[in-house]
């Protein structure tokens, strides 16, 4: 074996799996069906990799949700509320996903959070006093039998217990250590099954050995795994980790008998240091991930090579393989005919990267030079684009005080108390409303040329005062002309700014059946006309109430894009906070009052590890912030949101970016970030989400009203809004009026009582 790859993307090159899922939810498609065709894509998957010349084809990483999830319910962890709806396994499943309303019963889903540094979504495992760790036939088994059938060279692989325990939420006074010797029992077994059926390596991935390790966290991690080691036979583990490099384990990892470890080179920089200076046990397999899994630039052979030669000093038995799991790239260049072809080589997705190995592989050991090296070594030499001297030059002469917005905050917020006249509790939504079938025909047509101008506006226009007036009557204070000119929250600026390439079917899975097509940052980024104002001059032009004006920030629109690897991701956010300043400017002169900026990524690529968390990001990712508005009249409120509320640790930094008015997810977390914002005095106003909008379920309006006295009891009055979670695109109209009424009712209830 010379080849692997930790995963691949699942969704279907055209999405299929998606399409699949939804039909199933609405009960257009059986389950059997559903079943065909994500065996149908799995076989298409590995068939792929396999005849890309790949030695050995990872399975069970396909998932109809969330692997995570799937790991959870391989083991039995399903909350008691879940398993009494007795429901047939799959729907059980899906309950767990996204929550349930119905004959049944009604719960609420899991909670989601961000896989690492990604925008890939997880399910938080929740284990409480009755959690009964067992193994239950789900998914991997099945899958690594099909494979087996279809003639795959397979290795089973799954979520390892160390990061299903370090991922998950315990309730009822549980802590992790309580159920470690269940689970490694219960992988014990999983490893005996799998060997039984025929699999020779098990990948077993521990990726939260790149967040920081405590004495506790690096003890429960053998605790975990000797006893898995010691019973684990004839069966040969992958122990692979991605995202970063191991440092604080390092020494655990080669000590226990793991037969691989997969470690990753591009974004685990210090493995390499590792590795040379610990050295490498002689008689483990190096999986090395050499092959960025999470960007779509073609891979610099030569450096590639040389980085090789080095790990072949040290290790005895090197493995080429991706730095995590293709999950996060778009399946292939091969559809992406409008992309000109002189670009599109600078590309290679999931399938060319399978390609890149193979004949990284070749070179590696070949004699001379391999034709696909000399072509390699060509494309690098050669320019990708023009630089624009002028943006460059307007960067690097920013000043201190461009970043900072006059006068102070406290100071605004009284000046705009008295300019908006509010009501206590504001209540508003966060932007975008359903993204129905007809407003997504609209933009298609129009994009295709089916329809003119006039009637693709004329059609928005009709839908926003539609939504306008919805928004009045059902009594938001703050409205929103409703997104329905967007696609996406990032493409859609990226489309409109210079710089940005975009591809036509280059999905990647965010959650479940949610997919995102982030555009590829490629050049200097600039604004060249304005992008959202004659939308926002619209809407406002039909209400007397404020309505926000709708942008995505620059952190956002960096680290949701397919970032440039030639230049720091400081100078392209920079650029992109120019570009969005200048957008700023132009609705503010245009009578737009509040302006919300989202940074719903923000937190997404705060480095893993806490000592590079302000060095090497927040001391130039918040100041990008602040560059946006920092021009604006007191007069003008500037609003943030953020779709998480896992901030408690960075709120110094999150009132730093200096917004007057901050909305966040809370109604899916629980209410301990909101202790937070109480002991830190913070001083953004906030609009903690008071009902999760990732699921259809209606909120009850009693059930806000507990939510906003829970909010009153740790913020000042003066300082709440309310809102839902984040924006209402995925959701169908009916239950989105539903839920605001509620809102707003519960809202308009607690008024009266304050
Ligand atoms: N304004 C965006 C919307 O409402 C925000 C989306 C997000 O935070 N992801 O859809
Ligand atoms: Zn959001």
């Amino acid at each position: 074996m010379t080849t692997t790859i930790i995963g691949y993307p699942r969704i279907g090159a055209h999405r299929e799996l998606k399409f699949a899922t939804q039909h199933y939810f609405k009960q257009r498609l059986s389950a059997a069906e559903l079943q065909a065709t994500a065996q149908q894509l799995r076989l298409a998957n590995w068939q792929t990799i396999k005849r890309a010349g790949i030695d050995q084809v990872p399975t069970g990483d396909f998932s109809f949700f969330d692997t995570t999830l799937d790991t959870a319910f391989l083991l039995n962890i399903v909350p008691k509320r879940y398993q009494a709806l007795n429901l047939p396994l799959l729907d059980e499943y899906f309950a767990l996903a996204r929550g349930y309303q119905g004959p049944a019963g009604d719960v609420k889903a899991l909670s989601m959070k961000k896989w690492f540094n990604t925008n890939y979504h997880y399910l938080v495992p929740e284990f409480d006093q009755d959690t009964q760790i067992k193994v239950r036939d789900w998914q991997l088994f099945a899958q690594f039998q099909e494979a087996k059938a279809a003639g795959i060279n397979a290795r089973p692989s799954l979520v390892g217990p160390y990061t299903l325990l370090r991922l998950s939420r315990f309730l009822a006074g549980r802590q992790a250590a309580d159920f470690a010797d269940a689970l490694a029992a219960a992988y014990t077994e999983i490893i005996a099954r799998l060997r039984a059926a025929g699999a020779q390596w098990i990948q077993l991935d521990e990726p939260a050995l790149v967040f920081d390790q405590s004495v506790a966290d690096q003890a429960l991690f053998k605790q975990l795994y000797t006893p898995i080691l010691a019973q684990k036979g004839q069966a040969k583990i992958l122990l692979q980790t991605y995202f970063g490099d191991v440092t604080d384990s390092y020494q655990n990892l080669t000590t226990l008998p793991f037969d691989g470890l997969g470690l990753d080179f591009i974004e685990g920089q210090a493995n390499l240091a590792l590795l040379t200076r610990q050295g490498f046990p002689k008689d483990r397999v190096l999986f090395a991930g050499v092959v960025n899994g999470k960007n779509i630039w073609r891979t610099n052979y030569d450096k590639t090579l040389a980085l090789l030669a080095q790990l072949d000093e040290v290790a005895a038995d090197v493995v080429l393989s991706t730095s995590t799991s293709l999950l996060h790239v778009p399946y292939t260049t091969k559809n992406e005919p409008q992309i000109d072809p002189a670009e599109l080589r600078y590309l290679a997705f999931a399938e060319e990267k399978l390609t890149e190995l193979r004949e990284l592989d070749a070179a590696r050991h070949a004699k001379r030079e391999t034709p696909a090296l000399l072509a390699n070594r060509h494309l690098f030499a050669t320019p990708r684009y023009v630089e624009d001297p002028a943006i460059n030059a307007k960067i690097a002469a920013l000043k201190p005080a461009d970043y900072q917005r006059l006068p102070a905050r406290k100071t605004r917020l009284a000046i705009q108390a008295k300019e908006f006249h509010l009501p206590l509790l504001p209540t508003t939504t966060i932007g975008s409303f359903p993204q129905t079938a007809a407003v997504r025909k609209n933009r298609a047509e129009f994009r295709k040329g089916k329809i003119t101008a006039e009637a693709y506006t004329a059609f928005n226009h009709k839908e926003m005062r539609r939504w306008l007036k919805i928004q009045e009557d059902l009594g938001l204070d703050v409205l929103v002309h409703g997104e329905f000119e967007r696609n996406d929250m990032v493409e859609y600026f990226g489309e409109q700014l210079k710089g940005f390439r975009f591809t036509a079917n280059g999905w990647v899975q965010s959650y479940g059946t949610r997919g995102v097509k982030p555009p590829i940052i490629w050049g200097d980024v600039v604004r060249t006309h304005p992008i959202t104002v004659a939308e926002a001059v619209y809407a406002q032009r039909q209400t007397t109430k404020p309505v926000k004006g709708m942008l995505t920030g620059p952190v956002t629109i960096l680290n949701w894009s397919f970032p440039r690897e030639d230049v720091s991701p400081q100078l392209s956010t920079e650029q992109i906070a120019l570009a969005l300043q200048g957008e700023v400017l132009d609705l503010e002169q245009h009578g737009i009052k509040i302006i919300q900026i989202d940074e719903p990524a923000l937190r997404e690529n705060l480095p893993l590890r806490k000592k590079d968390w302000h060095r090497k990001y927040l001391d130039w990712a918040v100041p990008a912030f602040r560059l946006v508005g920092a021009k604006v009249q007191p007069t003008t409120q500037i609003h943030t949101h953020m779709c998480y509320s896992e901030f408690g640790d960075i709120i110094e930094a999150i009132d730093a970016l200096d917004a007057d008015v901050i909305s966040f997810e809370a109604a899916r977390a629980d209410m301990t970030l909101l202790d937070v914002l109480h002991d830190v005095h913070f001083e953004t106003h906030v609009g903690p989400g008071v009902y999760d909008i990732h699921s259809p379920r209606v909120p009850a309006k009693a059930e806000i009203v507990k939510i906003i006295h829970e909010i009153l009891r740790r913020i000042p009055k003066e300082n709440v809004w309310i809102n839902p979670d984040c924006g209402l695109k995925t959701r169908e109209e009916p239950e989105t009026v539903a839920s605001l009424r509620n809102m707003v009712q519960a809202t308009k209830q607690v008024r009266e009582e304050l």
